[in-house]
């Protein structure tokens, strides 16, 4: 591992500040500590498009074939440095010096890898050679497209028994929001089958980023298809832990970057305060 030249910050998330190819530290802005990354897709290449999305050069595709010996090393390795080397001191302000939690989050949809159900046990195998935290938790950052191949289900069963949480990125239920916002045709019934599998197989958050595109936030008919999408899931019995609500935290990296801004924080409260009144946690991230 090569050293970094500077302390990492909040809004540090360059892939190659360790100069590996999968392993990579965050400060998270989600939680004070060290998030310790793993990118499936050194390619650059996701199955969707989101309008907001902060990978550079990001290309339609999937993940390429996953090295498990270099990612195992690199985590080995990394793990290594962080629990006995100077990377705390050296590189994380003080106030951040803990880890966090190991997240699968990438530039692009980490459940494209085809080896996803071996990364999942190779990282409980490495976990468990550590002195880790009890409570470490193990995140999947996902679109939930490709939650239907029964691999990405067996890995989501094993990432439950490694204290695993899925987080599953819904910011439109209507055909035409996911269209304008993440460039997927995905049905509203394969995304609702999905996210139930998700929800059943490990602990589930829903993951919704909420912007204004050319000056206005989204509409109030998009809001209301929401709110009713969750009370039917409700009502269907599907669990979730909640909803994590984003607001752009970063600039987008795609060509519809100058048209989008930030929700005004009392947008974002009064969405929160809304899908609170179903009886859903909500986290805010404005
Ligand atoms: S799903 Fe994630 S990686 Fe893929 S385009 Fe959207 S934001 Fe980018």
């Amino acid at each position: 591992m090569q050293p970094i030249s500077k302390l990492l910050s909040v809004s540090d998330h360059s892939r190659d500040s360790v100069s590996m190819t999968y392993v990579y530290p965050v400060i998270s802005r989600r939680a004070s500590g060290v998030s310790i990354g793993i990118n499936l897709n050194p390619n650059n290449a996701c199955n969707w498009r989101c309008v907001y999305c902060q990978v550079p050069d990001l290309k339609r595709g999937s993940a390429p074939t996953i090295d498990l010996v270099k990612l195992e090393q690199e985590l080995r390795t990394f793990l290594h440095e962080l629990l006995y080397g100077r990377f705390m001191l050296d590189k994380v302000p003080q106030q951040a010096r803990r880890i966090n939690d190991i997240a699968l989050s990438g530039n692009g949809e980490p459940t494209s890898a085809k080896e996803f159900e071996q990364v999942i046990s190779l990282i409980g195998r490495v976990k468990h050679d550590f002195p880790l935290p009890e409570a470490l938790k193990l995140v999947l950052i996902t679109n939930g497209s490709l939650i239907d191949r029964v691999s990405v289900q067996r890995g989501l069963s094993h990432m439950a028994k490694l204290n695993g949480e899925i987080w599953f990125k819904l910011d439109s239920v209507t055909q035409e929001g996911r269209i304008r916002i993440n460039n997927t045709r995905m049905s509203l019934k394969k995304m609702h089958a999905n996210l139930k599998l998700a929800a059943s197989l490990c602990p589930t958050w829903l993951q919704t980023c909420v912007f204004e595109i050319d000056g206005k936030p989204p509409a109030e008919k998009e809001i209301s298809a929401y709110l009713e999408f969750l009370y039917k899931i409700q009502q269907e019995g599907i669990s979730l832990q909640g909803i994590l609500l984003y607001g752009l935290a970063r600039p987008s990296l795609q060509p519809e970057a100058p048209r989008l801004s930030k929700v005004s924080a009392a947008w974002i409260e009064s969405f929160a305060v809304r899908i609170k009144k179903l009886g859903f946690a909500v986290k805010v991230h404005p």
